[in-house]
């Protein structure tokens, strides 16, 4: 399918893997004698029926690849490649600056290299158009990172319009009232955010994402064993972003058959579907949409209003709303 929007697509778990390998090595970061495909086990989940702890362990690997400026530039720029290749005409990639900063880079100049990345990739694509969006981490105890989130708000707000365009709240699923006050702080700035939310059985966490006034919600689909909360969002029009392949590797939903988006879908609740990690779960918005068609008998009108939907309720402004929207 062509003219694809993707809004949720986390910059770490969707490195170019040949790039990567070169950066990887060329930094010393791997055994020189690491074979490509040794690399790319780590780099990828083995299977759809992998551990939540293989899940988690294949992003400290790019992690620890993006801890400069060239690596972060040539990284986004590649992405951004592979995503046109993927047909996707605009693309929201998110990362947590936060997670740049181990070899002395600041969170400003991790984030100032990824937009270096996307000039230079708009220069020679300029069929796809990129914003970025700055995640805020969980941690455990919450609060244990406050300081770091509160600079990923301020640089956000520096850089906004300027290639970012909102902040999103990352990492394992936490109570969300745990990070009001730096949602809160992000609306004292004008920030508009995203959040993760609902991804694992914590319906709450929606409700909550709602009540907060959260642009988009990302999974959100265990909302769908409460109904209440699930009848709140639909009237919320908020947009979930569905990324099944990486549900199903997470364990949070059961398989491709019984995912939750068809019920959700059905019911009436703003549906985009997305990549999450489109390294790390091996698969691209053309392939999440092949599942979806196979398994859940989703038809390509169906599909169509998610992208509709997935552009509607991205952070690009109205001119090139209206000229993708042409396409369709
Ligand atoms: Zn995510």
């Amino acid at each position: 399918m062509k003219n694809l929007i993707e809004l949720h697509c986390h910059l770490d778990g969707s490195l170019d893997l040949k790039t990567s390998y070169k950066l990887a090595m060329n930094r010393g970061i791997i055994d020189k004698d690491m074979e490509f495909e040794d690399f790319k086990k780590r780099m990828t989940v083995s299977s759809d029926n992998a551990s939540l702890e293989e899940f988690l362990s294949c992003f400290e690997l790019p992690i620890s690849i993006l801890q400069d400026e060239e690596a972060l530039t040539i990284s986004t720029a590649k992405l951004i490649k592979n995503l046109r290749k993927d047909k996707v005409v605009y693309a929201e990639i998110r990362f947590a600056p936060q997670f740049h900063t181990q070899e002395g880079l600041t969170q400003e100049e991790a984030v100032k290299a990824v937009l270096e990345g996307v000039k230079d990739a708009r220069s020679l694509h300029k069929d796809i158009k990129v914003q970025i969006i700055l995640c805020m981490m969980t941690d455990d105890p919450a609060g244990k990172n406050f300081n770091e989130n509160k600079e990923t708000i301020e640089v956000a707000k520096k850089y906004l319009k300027k290639g970012v365009c909102a902040i999103d709240l990352a990492g394992n699923e936490a109570n969300l009232a745990d990070y009001k006050e730096l949602i809160d702080y992000a609306k004292e700035l004008g920030v508009p955010y995203v959040l993760h939310a609902g991804e694992v059985d914590y319906p709450k966490n929606v409700e909550l994402a709602i009540e907060y006034g959260a642009k988009r919600i990302g999974h959100g689909v265990n909302v769908v064993n409460d109904e209440e909360i699930l009848k709140k969002l639909v009237d919320s029009k908020i947009p979930l972003e569905v990324c099944v392949t990486s549900n199903i590797q997470c364990k949070t939903q059961p398989s491709y058959e019984e995912h939750s988006i068809r019920e959700l879908f059905d019911k009436g609740v703003k549906i985009t579907l997305n990549t999450d990690n489109r390294t790390l779960s091996n698969t691209t918005l053309n392939k999440e949409i092949k599942k979806i068609m196979k398994h859940l008998n989703f038809t390509k009108k169906e599909v169509r209003k998610m992208m509709i939907n997935a552009l509607n309720n991205s952070f690009l402004n109205e001119k090139d709303k209206d000229r993708i929207l042409d396409k369709f």
